[in-house]
């Protein structure tokens, strides 16, 4: 499938989905301490959406129960709130989610600490953070897809951190999904070639351990292989004559 190109109106529309969704994730945010459950903050988002008249992007996609993804520590992607996991001192959780305003979808995901964490572990957050936005300079007119994933793939690597290959970015618009795929691993100057109207979810996932993960048996978290945090930060980005537009911060 081609790479679908958004007029300047239509990245507009896209601009107040990222915003909506931007609202999202600041009125969870004060409800990541320790002794909030993963469903107080999936509550919390359901309720903002509503106010903001946003639709989830998750909620009902191939039957996922929630309108957030939450995934704690060694969880990856694709955790499922729940009233049960409760967030506790030196946890980490990645907060993903994506909502649909004027039909436009926009998707964003950021990894908190829970109190205070380990050196370790705040230099996983800071690296894939600092990856990610790395990646968003490069997304250029006129540079190459693999430009955006190298600079991902370069930074956490030699951090000694392990990038997920199972799971990538993605274009994104009227759908969630669009082409093309955006991996975290990749060569500068290959790839197709950049162009101005092409929005992109970029979303590097990183490991402090080993790449390798695993969905465990509830069909939807995933978690590392070798029990290693992971890291878990996206943002929507249209690529414009200007330059890189982040819709979602
Ligand atoms: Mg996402
Ligand atoms: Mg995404």
């Amino acid at each position: 499938m081609a790479i679908l190109i958004k007029t300047t109106a239509e990245i507009d529309k896209m601009r107040r989905s990222g915003e909506a969704l931007r609202q999202v994730h600041e009125a969870v945010r004060p409800l990541v301490v320790a002794g909030a459950s993963t469903m107080d903050l999936e509550n919390v988002a359901a309720a903002k959406m509503d106010a903001l008249h946003a639709i989830s992007a998750f909620k009902g996609y191939h039957g996922f129960p929630a309108v957030l993804c939450t995934s704690v520590n060694s969880e990856v992607v694709h955790g499922i709130p729940s009233p049960k996991r409760v967030l506790a001192d030196g946890d980490i959780i990645s907060i993903d989610c994506g909502v649909i305003v004027d039909g436009f979808y926009s998707d964003a995901a950021v990894t908190y600490a829970v109190g205070t964490p380990s050196p370790a572990t705040r230099k996983l957050l800071d690296v894939t953070q600092a990856s990610l936005e790395q990646a968003i300079l490069q997304a250029q007119v006129g540079g190459r897809l693999g430009d955006i994933s190298a600079a991902v793939q370069e930074m956490c690597e030699a951090q000694g951190f392990g990038v997920v290959r199972e799971f990538v970015g993605h274009g994104i618009g009227r759908s969630m999904h669009e082409d093309p795929q955006v991996p975290n691993f990749g060569t500068r100057g290959k790839g197709p070639r950049l162009k101005a109207g092409m929005v992109l979810a970029i979303e590097p996932m990183i490991n402090a351990g080993k790449p390798e993960v695993k969905v465990l048996p509830d069909g939807w978290t995933t978690v590392t292989l070798d029990g290693s945090y992971s890291a878990h930060f996206e943002h929507t980005v249209a690529i414009t004559k200007d330059g890189p537009r982040v819709l979602t911060r």
